[in-house]
């Protein structure tokens, strides 16, 4: 029996075992090795650890837990969670079952692009979710921004600070008066005609070509895909979700607590923001608030 199961070893899931390992908890990481933003060479904004590519963070994280004597770092997929007499069993792939007081899952979300032919092969190299993290290395370049959300003339209007912006509204996300207005006076040119298809040799971008057949040079494009929970053991258990402008995600309070009790959340997995930083200190929280609920026990 385990004190704490983190289901999820990226940003999250380490910062809330690190802080269990600390307070000296019998803390298992369960993790399946693949963080969300795996796609990118380099994670940036990130403190101490900009530009590191996410995979190398990931591993210091992993050696660093690991040293401490309390904690067991276990490479794999949770199948399946469920509440049996106060306990929660957590079940492998492979059928192996461990038990622990409480439950912490991290376990982050998954993107869904939109569906235009070449996204897939550029996602996190030119085809970009967030220009606080990758519009630095695109600057001063022709930057595209592909609607598929309606908080897509938002993220249009930020872009001119990084480079030349042209917002495609795909012919489905027009601008409110408002929006028109910021974009025009931001300089941001818009196109309605929809993108069909990204052109150049992948992962680099060198045009967008368009459905009436014109071509337009374009070094990146930003778009803000669609989102779902990686894991569907949050569910399993019964814990309440919220809607957020990209997908759904776990409901908590302030400090990691689920609807459900002894589950705490933590990361993307419970946020309509989505950035390492704040997956991070979401995890501390979490980590710090299940330690304090064992003590209390
Ligand atoms: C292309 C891209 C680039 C990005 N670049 C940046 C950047 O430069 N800076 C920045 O601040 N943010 C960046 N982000 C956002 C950042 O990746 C996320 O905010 C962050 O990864 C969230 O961390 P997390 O721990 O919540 O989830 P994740 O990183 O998604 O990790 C979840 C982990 O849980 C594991 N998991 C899921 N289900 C199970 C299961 N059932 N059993 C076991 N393990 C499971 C997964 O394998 C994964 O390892 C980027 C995102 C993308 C898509």
């Amino acid at each position: 029996m385990h004190d704490v199961i983190v289901i999820g070893g990226s940003f999250a899931g380490q910062s809330a075992a690190l802080q269990l390992a600390r307070a000296r908890q019998d803390v298992l990481l369960i993790d399946a090795g693949l963080p969300r933003n795996r796609f990118a060479d380099a994670a940036h904004g990130f403190l101490g650890q900009d530009g590191r590519s996410p995979g190398a963070i990931i591993r210091d994280a992993t050696c660093q837990l690991s040293a401490y004597p309390s904690a067991e770092v276990l490479a794999g997929k949770a199948q399946e969670a469920s509440i049996d007499d106060g306990h929660f069993v957590v079940t492998m792939r492979n059928g192996a079952e461990r038990r622990a007081r409480r439950i912490i899952l991290a376990t982050g979300v998954t993107d869904m692009l939109p569906d235009i032919p070449g996204m897939a092969e550029r996602w996190g190299a030119t085809v970009l979710h967030c220009p606080y993290c990758h519009g630095y290395e695109v600057r001063d370049r022709a930057l595209g921004i592909i609607a598929n959300h309606p908080m897509s003339a938002h993220q249009a209007a930020l872009i001119p600070d990084w480079g030349r912006a042209t917002y495609f509204t795909q012919g489905l996300y027009e601008p409110n008066a408002d929006e028109l207005a910021l974009l025009v006076k931001r300089g941001v040119t818009i196109e309605r005609t929809p993108v069909v298809a990204l052109i150049g040799e992948a992962p680099g971008l060198r045009a967008v070509a368009l459905a009436d057949g014109r071509v337009i040079e374009i070094f990146a494009v930003f778009t803000a895909p669609a989102t779902k929970l990686t894991s569907p053991i949050a569910k399993m258990l019964g814990c309440a979700m919220d809607d957020g402008p990209t997908g759904p995600f776990i409901k908590v309070d302030a400090w990691g607590l689920t609807s459900i009790s002894g589950v705490y959340a933590a990361g993307d997995a419970t946020s309509p923001v989505h950035n390492a930083t704040i997956a991070s200190a979401s995890g501390v929280l979490a980590g710090i608030a299940t330690h304090q609920s064992l003590a209390r026990s």
